[in-house]
């Protein structure tokens, strides 16, 4: 079952603090809401209920890649990697969550400058806060995707390796499409034509035996659990190849999924109304599902430097 919710724990970070999270609001005049001159992340914690902790999943990596998402734009920022965890771990101590649970960090321009600009000597507000969230798509079943009419942003528009707020307009421009012609969800082809992601998840496929994604320069992001499936892949001696997909080889694929911190690892049954090889889960989708869900759970010893348990 899809499960989405927007209410969020009581407390969140927010101007240098935590409060409580209804206390944590913005002008409308905020830039960022008008601009979307933001740069965020998604992390997700894994609550085990007879140990009574919550396991963040890879939070060094997601913040490495928000840091370099600061990098690339080229903004000053008043956070480094090591304050970054701590606020988190604080905010998962003072909200004990007893779900799973997804994090939301988001540098933005908290000015109420009226002009869309990223002005360097002006840091980024920051801001943490945590919601439930169960699946984002399904998991116990095929997912069905359609390739979007929209084109990914190009890294030369809005960089598509930086998670910017701005660019989730695109998202949602495929999302929308997508469901309102009854897909799950849509896949986007770069502008040069190469197969890139999903709208806001990446892409395998599998062809022959052979895991296939899409490599860091067709206009993606560079998802981390991307890496975490490339990793598990070579981990139990699946051959991986990173290149180019054209659209045609979706529809010859024998196997398909996307992956992501909210889609976590979902497999395709049908693109474009093409049933994906029997339509139903298949084998190395199957066996990285199983792995994966074992992994952010902190069940696998192997893995359990990904794993930030915290008591709560
Ligand atoms: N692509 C896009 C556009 C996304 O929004 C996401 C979700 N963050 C991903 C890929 C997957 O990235 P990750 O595995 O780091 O969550």
């Amino acid at each position: 079952m899809t499960h989405i919710t927007n209410t969020s724990f009581p407390y969140t970070f927010f101007h240098k603090k935590i409060v409580k999270t209804e206390e944590a609001n913005v002008s409308i005049m905020t830039n960022a809401l008008q601009y979307g001159t933001g740069v965020f992340g998604g992390m997700r914690g894994y609550y085990n209920h007879e140990k009574g902790f919550l396991s963040v999943f890879r939070m060094k990596d997601h913040y490495k890649r928000f840091l370099q998402s600061l990098q690339i734009v080229g903004v000053s920022f008043e956070f480094n990697q090591k304050e970054l965890e701590e606020i988190t771990l604080e905010l998962i101590s003072k909200n004990k969550p007893k779900t799973d649970t997804y994090f939301r960090p988001f540098a933005y321009t908290g000015s109420l400058n009226i002009s869309p600009n990223l002005i360097r000597e002006e840091p980024l507000d920051f801001a943490l806060y945590m919601i439930p969230l169960g699946d984002y798509l399904p998991t116990d079943k095929g997912v069905t995707a359609m390739v979007s009419s929209w084109r990914r942003v190009s890294d030369n528009a809005i960089p598509s390796r930086v998670k910017a707020s701005g660019s989730y307009f695109n998202s949602a421009m495929a999302k929308k499409e997508a469901m309102q012609n009854g897909y799950d969800d849509a896949i986007f082809l770069s502008e040069n034509g190469h197969v890139a992601e999903g709208s806001a998840m990446n892409l395998f496929i599998v062809r022959d035996g052979v895991l296939i994604t899409p490599p860091k320069s067709d206009d993606i992001l560079e998802g981390i659990t991307r890496r975490t499936v490339l990793q598990l892949a070579k981990d139990i001696g699946i051959t991986v190849e990173e290149r180019s997909i054209d659209r045609t080889e979706l529809y010859i694929a024998d196997e398909a999924f996307f992956c992501g911190t909210g889609a976590q690892v979902a497999w395709i049954s049908h693109i474009d109304k093409r049933q994906v090889g029997n339509g139903k889960r298949g084998e190395i989708a199957g066996k990285l599902q199983d792995l994966f869900f074992s992994v952010v759970r902190g069940n696998e010893k192997k893995y359990a430097s990904w794993c930030t348990k915290v008591k709560v």
